[in-house]
């Protein structure tokens, strides 16, 4: 049976559009505190065979709550599993609501080393890209010290629906990528880092859904993140854009369910 179904009749007030759920435990409290801070859906990511199984795992033991997304991402593969993972979200791609946590990172301390590292990284985005492309899945996209690249890459090869996840890159990378119809997305750093403020202020909020990264630890608080969280992205994106917290939360979810495809087509 296919994890989405069409019965998603009412408004959903919040949504974190990116969470490593398989990276936390407890998930049936993790998921009664989201519910109980108003988050009405999860889309789960992978980053390799173990969490790609994971995350369809959790998507079916909360089915309609837990949306999940498979990729491969940039710094977490394991070479001998590559193919495996690749056939594994082929099979189960048409079940998912996007493609990710896929992309690059030129950050990454083996990848500054080794160019032979960063061309890997490019071909197994690609790869992924035209997968999504082909399934006609959105793409959620890692681009740590690698904007400019993965925004090309994306523009030659990508499906047309792409968010730049947690987007902390250039204001003129920016502007090209708000100019190709792409996305970025609002994580709890929102609060802090200097440069991902910048980037918030600059995107109409149209442009912007919301996130945590779970369990991304959250340097001013001294902890690690969870889906509940993305209450502290709502209070920090509300006041970078000067709007109401319901406002930001009627926009930023209608963008998402648009983009992952979750509506019910009432
Ligand atoms: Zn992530």
């Amino acid at each position: 049976m296919p994890l989405i179904r069409c019965h998603v009749m009412k408004m959903r007030s919040l949504i974190d559009t990116h969470a490593h759920l398989s990276d936390l435990e407890d998930m049936e409290d993790v998921v009664q505190r989201a519910k109980q801070a108003g988050v009405d859906a999860i889309v789960a990511v992978g980053a390799n065979l173990r969490t790609c199984e994971t995350t369809i795992r959790w998507a079916e033991a909360f089915t309609d709550y837990v949306f999940p997304a498979l990729g491969v991402h940039p710094t977490e593969w394991a070479e001998d599993d590559i193919p495996v993972t690749l056939r594994y979200m082929e099979a189960h791609l048409d079940g998912c609501v996007a493609v990710g946590e896929i992309g690059l990172d030129y950050w990454n301390r083996e990848a500054r080393k080794s160019e032979e590292i960063r061309e890997r990284q490019r071909s197994l985005y690609i790869q992924q890209l035209e997968m999504a492309a082909e399934h006609g899945k959105p793409v959620s996209v890692h681009g740590r010290g690698s904007w400019r690249d993965a925004l090309n890459l994306a523009r030659q090869h990508g499906p047309e629906s792409v968010v730049f996840h947690w987007y902390s890159g250039p204001l003129d990378i920016l502007e090209e990528l708000l100019d190709a119809g792409y996305l970025i997305s609002a994580t709890p750093a929102a609060e802090f880092s200097r440069d991902h403020r910048k980037a918030l202020e600059k995107a109409p909020l149209e442009r912007i859904l919301m996130e945590t990264d779970s369990p991304v630890y959250l340097r001013n608080r001294d902890r690690t993140s969870e889906p509940a969280d993305l209450v502290i992205t709502l209070k920090a994106l509300a006041k970078l854009k000067d709007a109401s917290e319901e406002e930001v939360a009627k926009v930023t979810t209608r963008t998402a369910e648009t983009f992952f495809g979750l509506y019910s087509g009432q």
